[in-house]
């Protein structure tokens, strides 16, 4: 089973915070008896304590957690653990796959260009 989504729009989708505590998680090695059922994944999660943590292979966002924010349907690290460890198939993550806002840094790159082409084109 392959998710539908990738890891760019886990990234998009989620704060800084939410986002390095799951890759935490999951590089740690919290992401425990993962498995793939009717378009769902399901896997224990060990955080304070063990949540049952399942979601949609379709929609990171549908999903259940049995931690404190999961069951207030927020969109909880062990959540987002699990929808990394669905889109990495369990490998591990490179420096790039770890960054956050290098989109951020593109959007800076093109204004910068952007200036110099208008600053070129009026003198
Ligand atoms: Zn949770």
């Amino acid at each position: 089973m392959t998710p539908t989504y990738d890891l760019n729009k886990i990234k998009f989708a989620t704060d800084e915070a939410t986002f390095r505590r799951a890759v935490g998680l999951y590089e740690s090695g919290k992401v425990t008896e993962v498995e793939g059922l009717g378009g769902y994944y399901s896997a224990v999660v060990l955080g304070t304590k063990p949540y049952r943590v399942s979601v949609s292979g379709r929609n990171y966002k549908h999903g259940h957690c049995t931690c404190y924010l999961g069951q207030k349907d927020t969109l909880c690290k062990h959540m987002i653990a699990l929808a990394l460890y669905a889109v990495m198939d369990g490998r591990p993550l490179s420096d790039k796959d770890r960054q956050l806002f290098h989109h951020v840094e593109c959007s800076r790159w093109l204004i910068f260009w952007l200036n110099c082409f208008y600053v070129w084109r009026r003198s």
